[in-house]
């Protein structure tokens, strides 16, 4: 059996080991070695990554207690009895120590506080934890965290024991799996026991900060989202980034936050309500300057100011209120209204003269409306012009 120093010594990170033997196996090269610091992966954890003599390891696997690893390409040189050269991603590895360990730590928490877990789901951004019980209040929360920060301060030592069937009986086990005749038990000291494979940081202090940031139901039970160790310190230091940008937009410290939005808020209703009232003024004023102006009762022009719905409205107006054909434009969106049949017939118009001068419309006659393909209000002026006077 390969032996397994990762659960020897989890903080070895390089190590010299002898080859026992090469398999090839659809194309893919397994090495089984007499010692190993590469951990294959289980109870939520994800195997180790790192190389062998240079070479990466792309899957570890166990099978009857030996660990094989799978590399990209072995070396032409190595033979069972070469001696290779193990280093462990230990970036990668000490992260999933925290987080593991760092999930024992607050599951053990929320445990005394009656929410056993259920299940556990490490993401790649949050851990999810499912326990057993209603959501719990915001307050409940924050005394979790006291006394999960308080734990890490102590900074306790996190044993290892490899009991029997028997001796496993003396351990009060959070979770005691049922079908066993050996097993290995976590325990935070004298604070948790619980069976565990994975690998674990040998102090609660290396956890170092744990931040719930959610919780919901699910299946009758609350999943808590929690962030662990270095994934916390990030997300500390992403909020104070927003802090610092929500500071200077809002020219404020954070205390005031809440205020200065509901100001804002406030602010831009006004406002809205005065945009509101000027452009009704606008689409009354411009629209009797228009009628004044239009020669033949016809009103072509392209409107540069202003918004979209005021061409339309500007448009009904000059028909309903003044009597005029227009022809409104507004960037490639055009209005085209009458305030009769007789006078102009707008669906028969767009519908006679949509092939020639590139335009697509249509609506309820009187008030129709569509797009212009091309730059050609001078083209659909003598248009009008002539169907008008027809
Ligand atoms: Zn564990």
């Amino acid at each position: 059996m390969t032996n397994k120093i990762y659960y020897q010594n989890p903080y070895t990170q390089k190590l010299l080991a002898k080859i026992i033997e090469q398999r090839e196996k659809n194309n893919e090269r397994w090495l089984l070695l007499d010692q190993t610091v590469f951990y294959p992966g289980g109870g939520g954890q994800p195997p180790d990554r790192g190389t062998i003599d240079g070479k990466r390891v792309l899957d570890i696997r166990e099978k009857d207690g030996n660990i094989w690893h799978r590399v990209e390409a072995p070396e032409n040189s190595w033979e069972p009895g070469s001696v290779v050269e193990l280093k462990l991603n230990w970036r990668h590895r000490y992260y999933q120590m925290q987080q593991h360990t760092g999930q024992h730590l607050l599951s053990a928490v929320l445990d005394k506080f009656d929410l056993p877990t259920v299940s556990v789901h490490l993401g790649d951004e949050h851990t999810l934890i499912e326990v057993d019980g209603p959501v719990p209040e915001t307050a409940r929360f924050k005394e979790i965290e006291t006394e999960a920060q308080k734990i890490i301060a102590r900074s306790l030592p996190v044993k290892i024991h490899l009991v029997t069937k028997e001796d496993a009986e003396k351990y009060s086990l959070r979770r005691p799996p049922k079908d066993f005749t050996n097993l290995r038990i976590v325990e935070i000291d004298k604070f948790d026991y619980s069976a565990c494979g994975g690998i674990h940081v040998s102090s609660t202090a290396e956890v170092g900060l744990v931040k719930i940031i959610g919780c919901e139901k699910i299946r009758g039970h609350a999943r808590v989202k929690v962030l662990l160790g270095q994934r916390a310190f990030h997300y500390f230091d992403e909020l104070h980034q927003v802090n610092l940008l929500l500071k200077e937009k809002l020219n404020t410290d954070h205390t005031q936050f809440n205020d200065r939005i509901t100001l804002l808020r406030e602010e831009i209703s006004y406002l809205k309500k005065l945009k509101k009232f000027y452009h009704q003024y606008y689409v009354v004023y411009k629209s009797k300057q228009l009628a004044e102006e239009a020669v033949e009762n016809l009103v072509v022009l392209r409107l540069e100011e202003g918004e979209q719905s005021d061409a339309g409205e500007i448009a009904k107006k000059l028909s309903k209120d003044f009597g005029k054909v227009a022809f409104i434009q507004f960037d490639r969106r055009f209005f085209l209204t009458s305030p009769s049949e007789e006078r102009l017939n707008t669906i028969k118009f767009l519908r006679e003269h949509a092939e020639t001068l590139e335009i697509k419309g249509g609506g309820p006659q009187g008030f129709c409306q569509g797009i212009m393909n091309r730059n050609n209000l001078q083209q659909i002026h003598e248009t009008l012009k002539i169907s008008l006077n027809r």
